[in-house]
């Protein structure tokens, strides 16, 4: 096992880290937490040498954020000199476009194609949410009596983020920004094993002139870090993005603390392939939809369902596909599926799928560690689809989030619908039709927080995001994605020319 990146990598001079700081309220410095190294999936060579964050630290971070919002005039700042911010952060991203997508793809091993797309992203949430904020109105509501009546929204002070390792700076930046724009602080920790986007997300707004101490990164252990912050009488407000599990620990927290929470939580997605579908589209739809990002995607289309009658014909097409796809080196323009995010979860994944073959599950292609070209260094596995199950056993009702597909044939929209939507999860859905009015009924039938319709995984910040039931409560991006961060407030402006009767 190597410990310094190879002499190939494009940040080769510059890594490893040594003894990365962390940032509480502003001040960069050692992590109070254990020593830890930050691995490259890919050969596991060494990214950073760091302290995590500990729980003394998420206790300082949240003070001090509680003191700098009192301090900076942020909540009281006008909407358009917030903006003004968030555009500089949104350029200060783009400015650092290729830096930043060559970190994340040590950071998680994501091809750097797909980095270069989540550190746009990131950017153009910054953009959208400085737009909504400078934009967003409030109401006059209807006048009942002798009071003029006002809707307005205010600040909720300490906000806590919690994000996963999937995605890192996109979804920390659709939590930082609307929750910067509404007039809040942030505390947010990463997922321990990808600390380096967070931090590097921290010095941009730090540098687009964010005051002092709004924003910490603290990565560290959910269990210690990520409990504090949900604890804490000081946070005001938790948004939550990762497993099942871990959200609705958060969320019986949350509870006692009468504390509002939104949850971005698990995924078991079905894809539909109607008999009339455009076989092209479908078998590309559905390919990039499990195996873009090594399946490691919440809204991953796991649960394929093909119509009996063109389920051969697909299922030919679909494993040749995958058997083509490109698998390696994430540095290289071409390369489609990198690794795993870490050794334990590569072991979890095989473990999902030895389970379902036990089941008595059909192995159509994949299911091994790809080997050569180096990637025996890596946490490397073979996209994979399995068919041969019925959908209430365990490979098709729960998450892989790895590149797993079950393959599934179906009769006609009554048995498909009732199979879709017997699950757990309702995130995701995708339709693979010539008609529309097939699309319709099915789009509407199906649970499903997205329902992506001759396409999937698209995203578009201006449009809203999130699950029912075990996938989630609560609603990101969108303009409405500002309002989740703030307290709606009911103002009565007395019209009266007399006191009011019933005491005068
Ligand atoms: P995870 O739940 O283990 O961890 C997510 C984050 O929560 C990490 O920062 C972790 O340290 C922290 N955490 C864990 N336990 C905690 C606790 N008790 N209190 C506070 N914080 C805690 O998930 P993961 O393995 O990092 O990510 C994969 C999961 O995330 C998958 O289930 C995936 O579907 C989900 N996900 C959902 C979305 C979405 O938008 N719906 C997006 C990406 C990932």
């Amino acid at each position: 096992m190597s410990t310094a990146p190879l002499a190939s990598d494009p940040l080769a001079s510059e890594l490893p880290l040594r003894d990365l700081p962390i940032c509480v309220a502003g001040e960069w410095r050692r992590g109070r937490g254990h020593a830890y190294d930050s691995l490259y999936p890919a050969d596991q060579s060494v990214n950073a040498t760091l302290h995590a964050a500990s729980a003394d630290d998420a206790d300082e971070a949240i003070e001090r954020a509680d003191e700098a919002l009192r301090r900076s005039g942020w909540a009281q700042a006008r909407p358009h000199e917030r903006a003004a911010v968030l555009h500089r952060v949104a350029a200060g991203l783009r400015e650092r476009r290729e830096a930043l997508a060559q970190l994340q793809r040590r950071d998680n091993g994501k091809p750097i194609t797909e980095t270069r797309a989540l550190v746009d992203s990131a950017a153009g949430t910054f953009q959208f949410f400085a737009a909504a904020c400078e934009t967003m109105d409030e109401e006059l509501t209807p006048q009942r009596g002798a009071a003029l009546t006002m809707s307005v929204h205010e600040p909720m002070g300490v906000i806590a983020a919690i994000t996963p390792w999937n995605s890192p700076i996109a979804s920390e930046a659709q939590k930082l920004a609307p929750a910067l724009a509404a007039g809040n602080a942030v505390v947010l920790k990463p997922a321990e094993i990808t600390p380096l986007l967070a931090l590097e997300l921290a010095r941009v707004c730090e540098q687009a002139g964010v005051p002092r101490g709004l924003v910490s990164v603290l990565p560290g252990k959910g269990s210690v870090v990520g409990d504090r912050l949900v604890r804490h009488p000081l946070v005001q407000k938790v948004s939550f993005t990762g497993g099942t599990n871990a959200g609705r620990q958060i969320a019986h927290h949350a509870a006692d603390k009468m504390m509002p929470v939104s949850l971005e939580l698990g995924g078991k997605s079905p894809t539909m392939v109607l008999d009339d579908a455009d076989l092209d589209h479908a078998v590309a739809g559905v390919l990039y939809g499990i195996f873009s990002s090594s399946g490691e995607s919440c809204i991953a289309g796991s649960r394929l369902f093909v119509q009996r009658r063109r389920y051969a014909e697909f299922m030919d097409r679909l494993v040749a596909g995958a058997q083509a796809l490109r698998i390696g080196d994430p540095a290289s323009e071409r390369t489609q599926m990198g690794p795993l995010v870490s050794a334990a979860h590569r072991e979890t994944v095989e473990g999902f799928v030895a389970r379902g073959l036990a089941d008595g599950g059909r192995l159509l292609c994949g299911g091994h560690r790809p080997e050569g070209d180096g990637r025996e260094r890596g946490f490397y596995y073979t996209p994979t689809i399995i068919e041969g199950l019925r959908n209430e056993q365990a490979l098709c009702r729960e998450e892989v989030f790895g590149p797993v597909l079950v393959a599934l044939p179906f009769d006609d929209e009554d048995d498909l619908v009732a199979q879709a939507n017997d699950s757990l999860y309702a995130l995701a859905a995708g339709i693979w039709t010539r008609d529309y009015r097939r699309a319709w009924a099915l789009g509407r039938a199906v649970q499903a927080g997205t329902v992506w319709i001759n396409t999937y995984k698209q995203f578009s910040i201006a449009t809203p995001f999130g699950g029912w039931r075990d996938s989630g409560l609560g609603r990101e991006k969108g303009r409405l994605g500002l309002r989740q961060y703030m307290h709606q407030k009911s103002l009565y402006w007395g019209l009266n020319d007399h006191p009011l009767p019933w005491a005068a």
